[in-house]
């Protein structure tokens, strides 16, 4: 949702899930805080609050980060001078300001990456910019392997028009550098850039690294069918953490969220020392892109086609899942019937 949120079609709220509340009156105990440190052998967390949780059984499901000296490896200066895409709750609360910042005169606006994020952020931006009349260069770097190159030729094909259509020019070189106002680019063209949005894709998060769970060569933990450590069976993890070796699959939100109830079943399985039970993600999945132009693009293999329809059918889809979580909370937090007694 957040390509709707930067072109101002959902508020803050709208696309927020308040998992604390989601929790009450259930049996898990919700500690606010992040963890620091996981030692898999120990079977103990450690928080950034100091604290450490010893654990039987443990899920991990952090997503993926954008590490800050990866970054800078391949793009010097990018830690410094680009804004993250990652954490999406930290670019959410920054992009208020940056917008404000941007109507206030012509700017360069660039993006680095053209994977679907990339592709969703630059259409967002230049939407928001539109509405109110703000002129901006608009640029999306693509690097070599240019636009969308995980996808078909159809799908890429109609993204390019769409980009063409929002005045956005594609790039399809590697950015090597980046000033406060500048972008250089690996076949020597340096760009004026006043902002540099940075949608390179995901890293792995880094306390995995000392963990001594089983990684892939990408950072990443190893999990077979079960979802489950390769190295610790009493570990799990699903979603963009997680690489499936018997189902390697790309990392999503359709294909983390699908994850979710086999991942309690196995949980309570494990806890309860029962069987676990195999899940096989699907081959392939329907990918919506937000166009920011009242249409979305949905690619299926090597399919692909531009409708309002899509658009229509991505809204009713993402607003329904945060529809159904609120209203699991208002279930939750709605008084009790007062207990009738008796009186004869
Ligand atoms: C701009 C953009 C658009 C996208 N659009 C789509 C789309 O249309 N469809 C789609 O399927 N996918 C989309 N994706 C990808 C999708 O967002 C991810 O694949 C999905 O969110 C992965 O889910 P997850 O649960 O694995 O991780 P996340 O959603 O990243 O959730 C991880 C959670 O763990 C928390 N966390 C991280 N580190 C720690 C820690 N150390 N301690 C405690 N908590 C921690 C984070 O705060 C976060 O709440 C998009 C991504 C981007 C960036």
């Amino acid at each position: 949702m957040l390509p709707g949120l930067i072109a101002g079609k959902y508020q803050r709220t709208q696309c927020e899930l308040h998992v604390a509340r989601l929790l009450k009156n259930s049996a898990a105990n919700w500690i606010q805080a992040s963890a620091r440190h996981i030692n898999a052998a120990s079977q103990v967390i450690t928080l950034n609050t100091g604290q450490q949780i010893s654990f039987d059984t443990l899920s991990i499901d952090i997503g993926s980060a954008m590490n800050k000296l990866e970054l800078n490896k391949r793009i010097p200066g990018a830690a410094e001078h680009g804004l993250c895409i990652r954490p999406i709750d930290d670019f959410a609360t920054q992009w208020p300001a940056v917008l404000a910042r941007l109507r206030q005169k012509p700017q360069s606006v660039v993006v680095v990456g053209a994977g679907a994020s990339g592709v969703e952020i630059i259409l967002a931006v230049a939407k928001a910019l539109a509405l109110s009349q703000t002129k901006a260069g608009l640029t999306l770097i693509a690097g070599t392997r240019g636009l969308l190159h995980n996808y078909s030729p159809m799908a890429k094909r109609l993204a390019g028009e769409v980009l063409q259509r929002a005045g956005v020019q594609v790039i399809d070189q590697h950015c090597v550098g980046l000033t406060s106002h500048t972008l250089s680019l690996h076949g020597g063209l340096r760009l004026k850039c006043d902002l540099a949005i940075l949608a390179t894709g995901g890293h792995a998060p880094t306390l995995l690294a000392p963990s001594g769970l089983s990684l892939n060569d990408y950072g990443y933990i190893r999990v077979n069918e079960y979802g489950q450590s390769h190295s610790h069976p009493n570990v799990f993890a699903v979603g963009d953490v997680s690489a499936s070796t018997p189902y390697p699959h790309p990392k999503s939100g359709v294909y983390a969220v699908r994850a979710g109830p086999p991942l309690l079943r196995n949980l309570l399985a494990s806890a309860n020392r029962h069987s676990l039970v195999a899940f096989k993600p699907p081959k392939r999945t329907l990918n919506l892109l937000n166009l920011s132009n009242g249409s979305a693009l949905a690619i299926w293999g090597s399919w692909a086609a531009c409708s309002r329809l899509f658009w229509w059918w991505k809204n009713v889809i993402d607003k329904g899942f945060i529809a159904k979580q609120v209203q699991r909370i208002a279930q939750k937090e709605m008084p009790k019937p007062a207990q009738k007694v008796s009186t004869s």
